[in-house]
């Protein structure tokens, strides 16, 4: 029988660092980390949390199949909560995995989500669940710049922020990169290697900055040449933004990769069931 492309393993939590006001970088180990793989750029990998009450999510086991179909089968109320994340780094050698959370601000009277949460009280020795690729190539990565693109456009908020820097890493040297990056603080600017010839606008919504949409379409000085796209974060801005670059840049649809990778006012648990996408 063939391995399963992605596989479920245990990590635990090593340390957290509050990188910036809306940043906490968890650092899980565990023993089946050099199992683990990464693409590098938007590696998206699924990260299950504990319940109220429990020590460690409960999760499918190897004998149960395919683990959708499987985890839908447990109880609701007892499964591993659910969310999706991006690899910011991964360091097999030393067992460690760097995820990246993007601790939101929610208007007053909301509640912040379980994954949020989690993140903003993790400590040394908490546990949680992923499902993650054993192969760095694998179905868990999005951008993916075709050979004929001549420069690439790239777009997100915070919680895309550790994928932008992903994609920026992959770019080989000198292609023409235009990156608009959407952040609540000044302070949450980052530096962000790349070998690529990449100009980056940070949006910061404190400095009153425009929508990435807007601010996409005042841009007049654009590279020349074929475009490759990518778009990530809430789904209504990405939906806008992509809709500027079809319809009104007149881009090929299928040069503009676009992911919803959150929905304001509604949880990822909601979107898992409705199947819903941006
Ligand atoms: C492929 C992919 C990769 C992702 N990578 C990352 C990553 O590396 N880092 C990261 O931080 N996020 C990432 N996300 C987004 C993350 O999965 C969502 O933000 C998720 O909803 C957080 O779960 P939660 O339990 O905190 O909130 P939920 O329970 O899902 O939602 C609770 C409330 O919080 C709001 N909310 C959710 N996310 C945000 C946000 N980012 N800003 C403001 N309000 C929000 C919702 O609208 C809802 O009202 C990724 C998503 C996808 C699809």
């Amino acid at each position: 029988m063939t391995e399963a492309p992605f596989q479920f393993f245990t990590l635990h939590v090593l340390r957290t660092t509050r990188i910036s006001p809306s940043f906490v970088r968890v650092t899980f180990g565990g023993e089946d980390i050099p199992r683990l793989a990464s693409a590098g750029r938007d590696q998206r990998v699924k990260l299950f949390f504990p319940r109220p009450g429990q020590d460690a999510p409960v999760l499918p086991g190897p004998e149960d199949g395919h683990w959708w179909p499987a985890w839908r089968a447990l109880d609701p109320a007892v499964r591993g909560i659910m969310r999706t994340y991006t690899v910011r780094e991964l360091r097999r050698e030393s067992q460690e995995l760097d995820i990246d959370f993007a601790v939101h601000e929610l208007s007053p009277g909301c509640d912040e989500g379980p994954a949020t949460r989690w993140a903003l009280n993790a400590s040394p020795g908490d546990r949680v669940g992923t499902l993650a690729p054993i192969h760095e190539e694998n179905d868990g990565y999005d951008f993916r710049p075709p050979e004929g693109a001549d420069w690439i456009l790239l777009t997100g908020d915070e919680s895309a922020l550790p994928a932008l820097a992903g994609n920026l890493e992959s770019l080989p040297p000198g292609v023409p990169a235009r990156v608009w990056i959407t952040l609540q603080h000044a302070a949450d600017r980052c530096a962000l290697p790349t070998r690529a010839d990449a100009r980056v606008t940070w949006l910061v919504r404190e400095e009153s900055a425009p929508a990435a949409e807007d601010a996409i379409r005042a841009a007049d000085d654009l590279p020349q040449g074929t475009p490759y796209a990518w778009i990530a974060g809430e789904s209504a801005t990405v939906r806008a933004v992509r809709r500027h670059l079809v319809r009104e840049r007149g881009y090929d649809r299928r040069a503009v990769k676009f992911t919803g990778y959150w929905r304001r006012g509604t949880s990822e648990d909601v979107l898992l069931v409705t199947g819903e996408d941006a």
